[in-house]
């Protein structure tokens, strides 16, 4: 494995995102001195937090899978998560809701999930599924080592014994094609296939490897932490800090400063400039390349599809909901059309309304609901023409107020007591590339060893950490991000 050359004792590392701190912890617990540099007052980046009238929101990431990568950061610097955070298991992980009516609790438990399949969709589904998760499993255990959880040099290093055995199982074929062969149903089709969109792909274009995200949060499960999911990186934060890693808030690197090929320092804001052996970026990749001479990615990139979020804070609440609630429109492989492909807003939406008070009561004030609304929609590249700041923000709050009411969540409206809506627009402002939070789509050649590595291809001593590097997007990606970093530092 190629490392960083030269001194590496004292490590820099720009931004506060679940991708920094983890490579700060495993640094830190590897003897490094860390300093981080972050521009906001609060560690966690995306993974952020809104409070507002006694209640609070996470902003970004909902559905939180594989803590034990949340352990290994913490266990890295001695420490013990439970000791920090206290973790709940959500049961269901998700409640599917269908257009037909009918309702799917998805179950992380294979034996009470098939009972639930049977109830539903009929016994012969529900043996289709077990087969599935095997399938998945298996899938699981041929790329976590060999794809995802290792730096890669060149795309040679994918020569394994395990890549036949991905290819003659299928794996890159179309994701779509492997779920029709396991389900008939379209309900179960829908649930254990929509996750293509985290990797910014319809099930339809999406490599069938991506099976393992419906494994990874159907089948090993769906957490949430109490006080919500910024406290994961909050407590990160915490316990680095508690380790000897200095944390500086509220300040933006302007520039990292280099010579003959080298980063030698960071310059902030306000002027200072902060020595480094080494320099590490988790800012959303465009936005890291830009503090580098040259300031552009050295290829263009397809991003994901975005989302306008409403947080609400309400006085009504749902018996039926459970904590995460897909509502499912009719339309399927229309919807990822629209918003993938035409740039267009969904004509017939499919909603993820998730309510983090049903777990956790102390989000909100006494009697009060917390709920988030995540509507997929183009980003900016795509769906550039709208015009999120000239009305349809608002506009398109209404939409969606309107088909939650539909969608049986009656007087949605008149409880909202605190409403913020996020767009494509709002994603954009803060810097991520195309106005969306998911970076770059996971395509073939957005994958593995073809995503942007993590090593600068020029400066020896610059390493990438985050969503827009390898191995990908969403927490458990980012969390083996920073211990991939961290292993480009310490060898
Ligand atoms: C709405 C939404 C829903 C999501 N849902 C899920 C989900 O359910 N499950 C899941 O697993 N994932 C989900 N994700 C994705 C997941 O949150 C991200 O992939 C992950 O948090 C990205 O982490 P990161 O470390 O790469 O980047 P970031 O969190 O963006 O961290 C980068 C940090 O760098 C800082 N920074 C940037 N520029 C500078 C500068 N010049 N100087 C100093 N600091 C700087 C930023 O302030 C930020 O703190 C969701 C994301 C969003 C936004």
């Amino acid at each position: 494995m190629r490392t960083v050359t030269g001194r590496t004792d004292h490590v820099v590392i720009v931004g506060a995102g679940l991708g920094g701190l983890a490579t700060a912890m495993h640094l830190a617990g590897a003897g490094r001195r860390v300093t981080v540099v972050e521009r906001e007052e609060f560690p966690g980046g995306r993974a952020g937090l809104l409070a507002d009238g006694g209640y609070r929101f996470d902003t970004g990431p909902t559905v939180l899978t594989m803590p034990s990568l949340i352990e290994e950061a913490f266990a890295a610097v001695g420490e013990s998560l439970p000791d920090w955070v206290s973790l709940t298991t959500l049961d269901p992980a998700y409640r599917a809701w269908y257009p037909d009516g009918s309702s799917l609790d998805v179950i992380a438990d294979p034996h009470r999930m098939a009972l639930e399949i049977t109830r539903v969709c009929g016994a012969a589904e529900a043996d289709g599924y077990l087969r599935f998760v095997d399938y998945a499993r298996r899938l699981w255990k041929l790329e976590r080592a060999d794809f995802i959880e290792r730096n890669f040099d060149s795309p040679r290093d994918l020569l394994t014994a395990n890549l036949f055995r991905l290819a003659a199982s299928g794996a890159f074929g179309r994701l779509q094609n492997v779920i029709d062969r396991y389900f008939k149903d379209p309900r179960t089709r829908r649930v254990f296939s929509f996750q293509a969109m985290y990797a910014g792909l319809a099930p339809h274009r999406a490599l069938a490897i991506y099976a393992v995200i419906a494994y990874l949060d159907s089948v090993t499960g769906v957490y949430f932490p109490a006080g919500g999911i910024h406290s994961v990186p909050a407590a990160m934060a915490a316990a680095a800090t508690k380790h000897g890693v200095d944390i500086h808030y509220g300040t933006t690197v302007t520039s990292v400063e280099t010579r003959f090929g080298r980063a030698e320092a960071v310059i902030t804001s306000t002027g200072s400039r902060i020595p480094a052996d080494v320099v590490v970026l988790n800012p959303d990749l465009p936005a890291a390349h830009a503090l580098l001479p040259g300031g552009r990615t050295p290829r263009p990139l397809r991003y994901s599809p975005s989302c306008v979020v409403l947080h609400v804070g309400s006085s009504s609440r749902y018996r039926k909901t459970a904590h995460h609630n897909i509502h499912f429109g009719r339309s399927w492989r229309r919807t990822f059309d629209e918003v993938i492909k035409r740039g267009e807003l969904m004509s017939d939406p499919s909603l993820l309304v998730t309510n983090p008070t049903y777990t956790d009561p102390s989000l909100a004030p006494a009697g009060r609901e917390t709920y988030y609304v995540l509507a997929p929609t183009p980003n900016l590249a795509t769906g550039g023409s709208l015009p999120w700041q000239h009305g349809l923000a608002t506009r398109y709050t209404d939409y969606l107020l309107d088909a939650l009411e539909a969608r049986g969540y009656l007087g949605f409206a008149s409880g909202i007591e605190v409403l913020h809506t996020v767009t494509p627009a709002t994603w954009a402002a803060t810097g991520l590339a195309a106005g969306t939070p998911f970076a770059a789509a996971h395509t073939f050649r957005q994958t593995g060893p073809f995503r942007p590595g993590n090593l600068h291809p020029t400066l020896s001593n610059v390493v990438f950490v985050g969503s827009g590097t390898q191995p990908g997007v969403g927490v458990p990606m980012v969390l083996i991000s920073g211990k991939l970093a961290a292993a480009r530092i310490t060898g």
